[in-house]
């Protein structure tokens, strides 16, 4: 592994962040654009927070910034994130007036057979919990598996992987992904530190996502698992369209409320021309792990109903289990914990539907350049 000599320290790289003019000539240390820098051996991660309604000139200072690190002696790799300030989420969120998100494909992905995003209509239905064992489950039926945790707003694939404050190695200018478990991971969250603030529009979101997904080294998969953001706004939009995506997972609570946001997450993906690959449905019944009685505390198998009444396939069924809690809240998801487990087998038939589905339908052909 190539070794610097000496390593930067972090006064170093805030001179050199200081040689760097922004908006009004103001140094960007000045101008208080600068909320982070970590430095990692010879690797240099450094947030700009500024103004959403000036993204353009902050992906500008981006590339000054990367160049201007790079000068101090030690540092091998500078890796910066635009991040916004806090602003009313409505208008942070938004792309310009008129403007739809634009499209464009992120390159250095074709070694990526199959991308599946993994999305729900709102937080904390268990989203992430179901990419990483669904991720898992692939990767125990054979797949090379990698796992985007693309949840620019709750990052939480460092926890669920048990990857928490570590750094990804960046080789050739490329990030590499870290692994666990078997599958790669890269996260929004190895590169922003928790307490910068994470609000987005959509130039940020193109910067973000063109990081994580073209600038990592992820090497040849069967399936690449994106956990999106929760929601069915325009970063999600963007992000879709963005993403070449061979298909969509959505998951739901049962409940009536929750199932109204998946509805919209279906019909954000039909918008795209995404396929759906199917609808899950979590914490669908509650078990006692004392008597094995089974509970319905939110009238299950609403999502079932859905998809038929959609016309999307449902995928199944997870229940409300401390273990599937426990597990994720520890760094071990259940599938890599406890793989002979009734809830790996679970995943794993879900993981079954997916691969299967995927291998039915063909990855969108890109479009055809026609010269002359
Ligand atoms: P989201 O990504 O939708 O915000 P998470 O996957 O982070 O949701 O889940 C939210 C919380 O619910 C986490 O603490 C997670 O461990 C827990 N959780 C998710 N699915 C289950 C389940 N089937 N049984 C028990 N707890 C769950």
């Amino acid at each position: 592994m190539r070794r610097a000599k000496t390593v930067a320290d972090e006064a170093e790289i805030l001179k050199a962040l200081e040689s760097v003019s922004g908006p009004g000539g103001k140094s960007i240390v000045a101008a208080g654009l600068v909320s982070g820098i970590n430095v990692s051996g010879g690797k240099v991660f450094i947030s700009l927070t500024g103004d959403p309604a000036r993204a353009k000139e902050l992906e500008v200072l981006a590339v000054a910034v990367e160049g201007a690190v790079k000068t101090v002696p030690g540092v091998e790799a500078a890796i910066v994130t635009l991040t916004a300030e806090k602003a009313p989420a409505a208008a942070a969120a938004a792309p310009p007036p008129g403007q739809a998100p634009q499209r464009r494909p992120i390159a250095a992905i074709e070694k990526i057979k199959y991308i599946v995003a993994v999305s729900s209509g709102k937080g904390g239905v268990g989203k992430s919990t179901t990419s990483a064992n669904l991720a898992l489950g692939l990767a125990a039926l054979g797949w090379r598996v990698g796992l985007l945790d693309a949840d620019i707003f709750g990052p939480s694939a460092p926890r669920l992987f048990g990857l928490g404050g570590k750094k990804p190695d960046v080789v050739d200018n490329r990030l590499v992904p870290l692994e666990a478990y078997g599958v790669k991971v890269m996260s929004i969250g190895f590169l922003v530190d928790e307490d910068v603030p994470m609000i987005w529009r959509g130039p940020m979101v193109v910067q973000a996502l063109g990081q994580l997904l073209g600038e990592v080294a992820w090497g040849e998969l069967d399936a690449l698992v994106v956990d999106m953001p929760p929601g069915t706004g325009d970063v999600q939009l963007t992000m879709a369209q963005q993403v070449p995506l061979a298909g969509a997972v959505v998951v739901s609570t049962p409940q009536d409320l929750a199932l109204i946001d998946a509805r919209r997450g279906v019909a954000m993906f039909q918008r795209v021309e995404t396929p759906i690959l199917g609808i899950v449905e979590n914490m669908s019944y509650f078990l006692c792990p004392h008597c094995g009685g089974r509970t319905d505390i939110f009238s299950h198998g609403g999502a079932r109903q859905d998809a038929e009444a959609l016309g999307v396939p449902f995928l199944g069924e997870v229940p409300l289990d401390l273990a599937i809690r426990q597990t994720s809240d520890a760094g071990t998801p259940v599938v890599a914990s406890d793989p002979q487990g009734k809830f790996a087998a679970i995943y794993i038939e879900l993981a079954e539907k997916v691969k299967a589905a995927l291998e039915t339908r063909t990855r969108r052909a890109p479009p055809k350049i026609v010269i002359g």
